[in-house]
């Protein structure tokens, strides 16, 4: 239980144990704060008023609405080889690092001097060892363990920039396509976008999602740079257009953009430039945190943009020290996380309200992708730097008895941090951003007086602006 007044003057009692919010008269406000010396004097209250908010107060005790926070609902991930290795057969997602290489030099790339990441080879990823992969993970998702429905796969390729190693993804393509399998492959490819126009027939003819990197226009590119530090923006425009043009259907239902925000651009500038000429919204992200090469902190603390910032500072809530999201983000995320009463498909009808669940926002091990590195290992996605080698597939053979153990160690670890953390009903993170050695540690803990003050600054916001209630049902209701 927490108690939470406004900048409003409105007074709330936030139960943890049932997580709900209820608005409360001042005086209970008073009376549960201090309760052996309540200040008393500052209302106009008669001793029968007194005697029923005292009543009220042993109402609320009584049905565990001032009790503490009821930590049973938080339960840890913890898995065995058995359940990882039917996820794997119903996981319809995984992404090749194609190459390391790249014929661009990013200033913020995390091949770069910003990040310690070192002994970037120019190698590739064996093609023998992906089909070996995609041998055995067409087998699982053959076998009764594939429960999903329909039977969709999706393999990405990634890089450095995939297409320097073209041969790899036409061989993969091929060999799925002469597959007598029941199940559909989908393809996608992420790229720099500077020799796209070369492999363009072949992407279009296999309907490859393609998702090209642009920063936006000419001077919000400049750090996307080849190794003459010329701009790579004149390129990679061009090739876009020439896409646009030469198959506009295409372009239309399988183009996407992808943009890094930093100090050389906005949200606003970039989105605006990349719908004016290609009627996209683009996908734009933070520089990645991890890993930063600690001689560069000043190098990367001055590009470094964030995606709040670039938004609407008045919207933002700041707290501890860098640790920010937007006040509408937030309220919607409050009130779906502290709301008994909504349900948000037909799952939620099933049971009782009081779901365990694990407290942050990571995905469960293989519900969205598998990412298979060139040669640091095999990870649950591309984001989360190249740190957390799950070992699943030992050269091209399945084993996930050492996964299950690696993966139960770092929940096991985080899971002792998250615990102590006052907004872990609340949060949205993946514990893989954070560093998880020994003790995890994570930059947006939150300890009680923190989170107090995040609330306090959450319902003020919300107080002003009632619809965000509606706005965040409207995200929730599935059925
Ligand atoms: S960033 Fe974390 S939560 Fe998101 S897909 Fe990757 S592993 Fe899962
Ligand atoms: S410690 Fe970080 S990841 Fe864990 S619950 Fe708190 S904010 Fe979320």
């Amino acid at each position: 239980m927490d108690l939470i007044r406004t900048a409003n003057k409105n007074h709330y009692i936030l139960d943890d144990f049932h997580q709900e919010l209820y608005l409360c008269h001042p005086l209970v406000f008073e009376l549960v704060n201090n309760p052996h010396k309540p200040d008393i004097s500052k209302f106009k209250t008669s001793d029968s008023d007194l005697i029923y908010y005292k009543k009220k107060i042993e109402f609320l005790k009584s049905n565990n609405i001032l009790a503490p926070k009821n930590l049973d609902y938080l339960h840890k991930f913890s898995s065995t080889p058995e359940h990882l290795i039917k996820k794997l057969a119903n996981c319809n997602h995984l992404v090749f690092e194609v190459t390391e290489a790249c014929n661009l030099s990013c200033t913020y790339c995390t091949w770069g001097k910003i990040y310690n990441i070192q002994n970037r080879a120019i190698s590739a990823f064996n093609v023998q060892k992906a089909l070996s992969i995609l041998t055995e993970v067409l087998r699982l998702r053959e076998s009764p363990l594939n429960t999903s429905s329909p039977k969709e796969l999706t393999i990405g390729f990634y890089g450095g920039e995939p297409l320097l190693n073209f041969a790899f993804i036409r061989t993969v393509v091929c060999f799925l396509k002469k597959q007598e399998s029941q199940v559909n492959f989908n393809f996608s490819l992420t790229t720099n976008g500077t020799i796209v126009h070369k492999y363009i027939d072949f992407i279009v003819e296999n309907s490859f999602s393609l998702a090209i990197s642009l920063d936006g226009d000419e001077e919000n590119n400049s750090y996307r740079t080849f190794s003459n530090n010329r701009n790579s923006f004149h390129k990679v425009f061009e090739n876009a257009m020439l896409i646009k043009e030469k198959y506009p259907e295409y372009f239309s239902k399988y183009v996407s953009f992808i943009s890094v925000l930093h100090n050389r651009n906005s949200m606003d500038k970039t989105v605006k430039f990349i719908k004016k000429h290609f009627d996209k919204i683009p996908m734009v992200g933070e520089l990645n945190p991890i890993g930063i090469n600690s001689n560069e902190n000043d190098e990367y603390r001055n590009i470094y943009k964030s995606y709040y910032e670039s938004i609407d500072k008045e919207e933002c809530v700041f707290y501890g020290t860098s640790k920010v999201e937007t006040k509408s983000d937030g309220v919607k995320n409050f009130i779906l996380s502290y709301n008994r009463f909504l349900i948000r498909n037909y799952n939620d009808l099933l049971h009782d309200f009081k779901i365990s669940r694990y407290p942050t926002g990571t995905c469960t091990p293989f519900d969205k992708k598998i990412f298979f590195s060139v040669k640091n290992g095999d990870f649950l996605c591309e984001r989360i730097g190249q740190k957390y080698d799950l070992k699943i597939f030992n050269n091209g053979k399945l084993s996930c008895d050492q996964t299950s153990k690696i993966l139960n160690e770092l929940f096991e670890k985080a899971f002792k941090t998250c615990k102590e953390c006052s907004k872990n009903f609340l949060c949205k993170h993946c514990i893989f951003l954070m560093d998880i050695s020994d003790q995890a540690k994570c930059k947006s803990f939150l300890n009680k007086a923190e989170f107090r003050y995040y609330i306090e600054e959450l319902l003020a916001y919300f107080e002003k602006n009632p619809g965000l209630y509606n706005e965040a049902l409207s995200t929730c209701w599935n059925i």
